[in-house]
């Protein structure tokens, strides 16, 4: 294994190791400081400037990392340079599926397992890695690396992030695992729960209360015909599924089979094709259900269960598309998971996501980075680095 190899199985060893999971439920959660204190030690050996910011409104202190190298900000007066962005957090592990010790990298079979290797702490490594690989005297326009919080449950990490933090930079990659493929753009996700209020009471008679789940067919009926209006009316062509979907993810309610059930709560998600905006999907649910409450005589209410992650689409004819696409002789794909994209793509950044690492073994037991992807990954990277900042 070559040095410059070996120094980034280190780093992703050090990063693994750093437990990072982010999670609504708070037996999981944990700070991403350590992971934020090993990206700045790392950035600062190489010469980057870091600024590490403070995310007041999250549990266990966590914080975003912000480090730049080639500071000529006050020369530069249209937006230029290029952002790497991934995110610190890991989902929650189930270490019992696990064929090695998930916090602790382990090489087999020419991968690197572990929690995070490929979403997406091997990213780290690897674009610090390709941004070494250029002269930095030769900088003339800035590189951002960008570490966020939260991606995997709030993302409010990226949520926090505005304009003058990456202000001067006129693009962003997103090293999420696409197996180094352009990503252009994804579904964008709500969640939501639908309640129903009813009146509890003596099985035995019918009439001392309202039953709430004799009102959860009318409900369904009403909501099945909204997924079908959807279908029939945006369409993706780009997206392996390319239409809206909505889910129905479980029912809660009741307590007894001898009690009237007087209140029923129905979560959902909706995925978005970019086209979509989730303010019309939420107005036009709300109607659907209040038609549906005075049809069947019960209050029924809707209430977010996340804040939405919009859905996201960079143009095809975009310089940064183009570039990505030219260098990896790739066609821009579409896909149906959600990222921090739309975010940065807000601050008026043209932005991609590319990275090494499938997502298809993120998120489950035995993840892991093929040892191969790494030297095609800093090739990718450094060469658009080159492109954006040289
Ligand atoms: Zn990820």
């Amino acid at each position: 294994m070559p040095t410059s190899e070996q120094k980034i199985v280190k780093r992703v060893s050090e990063l693994v190791a750093a437990d990072s999971v982010s999670s609504p439920d708070p037996s999981w959660d944990s700070s991403n400081r350590q992971v934020i204190s090993h990206l700045s030690d790392y950035a600062e050996q190489d010469g980057w400037s870091v600024e590490v910011q403070e995310l007041e409104d999250t549990a266990n202190g966590k914080a975003n990392l912000i480090a730049t190298l080639g500071d000529i900000r006050s020369e530069q007066k249209e937006p230029a340079g290029l952002v790497l962005s991934g995110h610190t957090d890991t989902v929650p592990f189930d270490a019992g599926g696990w064929d090695s010790d998930p916090l602790r990298l382990t090489e087999r079979d020419g991968r690197l397992f572990g929690l995070g290797s490929t979403d997406m702490k091997g990213f780290f490594a690897i674009a610090l890695a390709a941004v070494n690989c250029i002269d930095h005297r030769q900088l003339k326009r800035p590189i951002y690396l960008l570490g966020t919080a939260d991606e995997e449950s709030t993302m409010a990490g990226a949520r926090a992030l505005s304009k003058s933090d990456i202000a001067r930079a006129d693009a962003a990659i997103i090293g999420e695992p696409t197996a180094l493929q352009p990503v252009r753009l994804h579904k964008g996700i709500m969640m939501q729960a639908i309640d129903i209020h009813g009146t509890s009471g003596h099985s035995s008679n019918p009439d001392l209360g309202k039953n709430t789940i004799d009102a959860l067919p009318a409900l369904l009926a009403a909501l099945d015909q909204y997924r079908h209006a959807l279908r029939t009316r945006f369409h993706c062509e780009l997206l392996s599924v390319p239409y809206p979907t909505l889910n129905f993810g479980c029912v809660h309610g009741g307590d007894s089979p001898n009690r009237i059930c007087g209140h029923l709560s129905l979560h959902s998600d909706v995925r978005m094709v970019p086209g979509m905006h989730f303010e019309q999907v939420e107005a036009e649910l709300q109607s659907a259900i209040a038609s549906i409450g005075e049809q069947i005589g019960l209050t029924v209410s809707m209430r977010r269960l996340i804040d939405p992650v919009p859905a996201f689409e960079q143009d095809a004819s975009s310089a940064l598309v183009q570039a990505a696409c030219a260098d990896s002789g790739a066609e821009a794909i579409g896909v149906n998971y959600g990222t921090e994209a739309p975010f940065l793509q807000r601050l008026g950044l043209d932005t991609i996501v590319m990275g090494p690492g499938h997502i298809d073994c993120a998120h489950q037991p035995d993840e892991h980075l093929p040892l191969a992807q790494i030297q095609p990954a800093i090739d990718r990277f450094s060469r658009l680095i080159a492109r954006y900042c040289l």
